[in-house]
């Protein structure tokens, strides 16, 4: 059989299962189960799962999936015994627990259907296995990024800059939210892409001061803010980013809070090193915010680790005590809201490094203006 392709990550999973005296763990969530073994398959929803690995302390790795899957698996997950749950995962396991002398057999209660887990329950029941729910077994590992991740982070953002750049110059007074968003998406396609890493979010003026906004029909006016923010999947790495701008002449009380907002990203961006506190950062941009005036105007996280998933730990949160870690890649993005005026949000990916950090974005043409 073929090589593993990270036998290193597999490696550091087992002594996690030593540790936790564990024989095997079902990995279901699908992130997870590509950083362990390549394969690349994707789950439409929680319900319709593409395949799910089962992994012993020591020994062969599984991955289990159906007919549908069956040739990109093998080709993908080398190393990984292939087998088909022709009569169900279920039926799969009863086998394949007692022939790997499966005793306790851990899973992941973050991502199992309630349903699903009773019907495991019952199946390790009748087998006399215990068992052993938790939520970090993986993520941990996913948490710090190696050299080889970090360029294909860096690859994702150049290439979301680019799609970025090219539409820009495309918009006009009269377009609507959804059309950007739509021609967003297509040139993310066309210029390599895999797709968006999430719904593209486009927004004109007061729709703006939704953090979330849902691009819809609302045309573009002269002299409105426009705040998109876009990522896209490259080498099944995310980008995310957010820009803010004013197509024309940026009025003065526009530049005013987009100065703020981008002050507030620099002194984030400057607090950032290995051993500073997620909170730390998070107050650093907080305060240049508050300090203007601004405050209550400023209610969600400043950022979110970035990887296989868009969003992913650690979150730069003014609750975590969380300590950042040479490798971590973080988002930076505050933001300044007003229902009656709208919104103005500056999003940038950082890689944290032992004696700061660096910035993976290059372009500073749309922050400093
Ligand atoms: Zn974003
Ligand atoms: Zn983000």
């Amino acid at each position: 059989m073929p090589s593993l392709h990270f036998p290193d990550r597999l490696a550091r999973l087992q002594g996690v299962l030593s540790r936790k005296r564990i024989d095997a763990l079902l990995v279901t969530q699908p992130a997870n189960r590509r950083y362990l073994s390549g394969y690349n398959a994707e789950d439409h929803g929680i319900q319709e799962s593409a395949g799910v690995l089962l992994v012993p302390r020591r020994g062969q790795p599984f991955l289990l999936t159906d007919s549908r899957f069956l040739l990109q698996a093998e080709e993908e997950a080398t190393g990984f015994a292939v087998r088909l749950y022709q009569q169900g995962l279920m039926a799969t396991l009863s086998r394949l627990l007692p022939e790997l002398r499966v005793r306790r057999l851990g899973f992941e209660s973050h991502y199992l259907l309630h349903a699903t887990a009773g019907r495991l329950a019952r199946v390790t029941d009748k087998l006399k296995v215990e068992l052993v729910p938790g939520t970090d077994f993986v993520e941990p590992l996913r948490i710090v990024k190696n050299n080889d991740e970090i360029a294909k982070l860096r690859a994702a953002v150049l290439l979301n800059e680019q799609v970025f750049q090219k539409v820009y110059r495309t918009i006009r007074p009269g377009m609507t939210e959804s059309a950007i968003a739509l021609d967003l998406e297509t040139a993310m396609r066309e210029m390599g892409a895999a797709g968006p890493s999430f719904p593209t979010i486009v927004a004109f003026g007061t729709n703006a001061a939704k953090p979330h906004a849902i691009p819809g029909s609302r045309v573009l006016a002269a002299g409105e803010t426009v705040l998109i923010d876009m990522g896209l999947v490259l080498d099944g790495y995310c980008a995310d980013m957010t820009r803010t701008v004013m197509v024309g002449e940026p009025a003065p009380l526009f530049r005013e809070r987009l100065r703020i907002v981008r002050r507030a990203q620099l002194a984030a961006i400057q607090t950032i090193r290995a051993g500073v506190t997620c909170r730390q950062v998070d107050l650093a941009a907080r305060r240049v915010i508050r300090e203007a005036g601004y405050g209550a105007c400023f209610g969600h996280a400043l950022g979110h680790g970035v990887g296989l998933e868009v969003h992913e730990e650690p979150r730069l949160s003014s609750r975590s005590r969380k300590k950042l870690r040479a490798g971590m890649v973080v988002t930076v993005e505050p933001g300044i809201y007003l229902p009656d005026w709208g919104g103005i949000r500056l999003e940038n990916m950082v890689v944290v490094r032992e004696e700061g950090c660096e910035v993976l974005n290059r372009d500073t043409t749309f922050l400093d203006r």
